[in-house]
């Protein structure tokens, strides 16, 4: 059985990201052909945003949007340390420091009470993960960004492409939102891919400069930027995939469903879902104390299971000294016991089922 099932999904769509494979190869234009402002088209649709952008990954959407709002030294950024690597690690790139907020010992994304003391005069930017495919209380992360001044809020929806929130989309929840399309999130690529969404001309602008080297015209670079484009081909894949995906968040929905109502079933501690919102459950996780000894039974049984994330982001060592390295206790806790299982639109009952049995035998 595999963590994430990418075989099943290929078989399903094998005629027609080959075709569409096929057709980048006949007209040739890999960087910036047609793929790509088509797929931008049919990603900004999905979410509602006005603007799509697409990357070259998650990690770079992330460090894009940073460039865009002139994030750069001596700057704050808010975030989490509940989370994987590339969301510090854009904000030190740039020469700002990361701030941390503890998580909430449910759902595991920032603990909205917390931010508010931690803004000060130099906080450029919020980021707040929607960790495992649920999106944080963006609204109420809104309204203290609102009462600051306006401060830009940065979703990172690397896990949460296609999950919902009060009704709306994912990704189009706040001032600029980032997905990654690697190839295990909720909508992946053969490759590396992002994309950024925002609803404000002005990023959306500067995002599209910066990703190709600052230019408004060819060879005129009226900014710094990077060598950030998504390739035609990883666009086309994408765009294939995109076909199945209405599906795929349904059984991701399901599926997700029926791990809670038999994990609560057997008594076994689970991340929470709000009722205001649907996770895309980009990782399925629980809370196993003795972590280490239930891997190892899963392992002996053939099923592989994940840690996200093993340690916060203010402990690790190029990290630590950064900020505050024992301020978050609860992610700290948390770090020591999540664990997540197989998870996927493919997954079957028979599959489910298993786990659960070696789970609680
Ligand atoms: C995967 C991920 C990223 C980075 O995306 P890449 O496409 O791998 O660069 C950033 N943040 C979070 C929360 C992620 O899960």
């Amino acid at each position: 059985m595999p963590f994430v099932d990418l075989k099943t999904q290929y078989r399903a769509l094998k005629p027609r990201i080959q075709e569409n494979i096929n057709r980048v190869l006949d007209h040739g234009q890999y960087i910036m052909g047609p793929e790509v402002g088509e797929l931008e088209e049919k990603l900004a649709a999905y979410t509602g945003s006005k603007h799509c952008i697409t990357v070259a990954s998650g990690t770079e959407a992330l460090l894009i949007s940073l460039m865009a709002l002139g994030v750069g030294p001596g700057d704050e950024v808010i975030t989490t340390p509940f989370t994987f690597v590339a969301t510090a690690e854009v904000i030190v790139l740039i020469g700002a420091v990361p701030v941390y907020v503890d998580v909430e010992p449910d759902t595991c994304n920032i603990n909205t009470t917390q931010i508010e003391a931690k803004i000060t005069a130099r906080t450029k930017a919020i980021i707040p993960v929607s960790l495992y495919g649920q999106p944080a209380d963006m609204d109420e992360i809104n309204a203290i960004a609102a009462r600051h001044g306006n401060i830009p809020v940065i979703e990172d929806a690397a896990q949460s492409f296609g999950a919902t929130y009060k009704g709306r989309k994912s990704c189009n929840l706040s001032s600029i939102g980032c997905t990654s399309f690697f190839p295990s999130k909720p909508l992946g690529c053969y490759g590396d891919g992002g994309a950024i969404f925002t609803n404000e001309d002005n990023i959306a602008q500067a995002c599209r400069e910066i990703r190709s080297h600052g230019q408004s015209q060819r060879y005129v670079h009226t900014r710094i930027g990077v060598g950030g484009r998504m390739d035609t081909l990883q666009c086309a894949v994408v765009l294939a995939k995109l076909e199945r995906f209405d599906w795929e968040v349904e059984q991701r929905i399901a599926i997700g469903n029926r791990y809670n109502a038999l994990l609560d079933e057997a008594r076994v501690k689970r991340v929470q879902q709000r009722a205001d919102r649907t996770s895309v459950f980009a990782q399925y996780t629980l809370f196993a104390p003795r972590r280490e000894v239930v891997q190892k039974k899963l392992s002996d049984a053939g099923i592989p299971t994940a840690v996200h994330y093993p340690v916060p982001l203010n402990e690790q060592p190029a990290y630590r000294h950064l900020c505050c390295p024992d301020c978050t206790p609860v992610a700290q806790q948390l770090a020591r016991q999540v664990m997540s299982l197989p998870m996927g639109p493919d997954l079957t009952d028979e599959q489910q089922r298993k786990i659960l049995n070696e789970l609680c035998a």
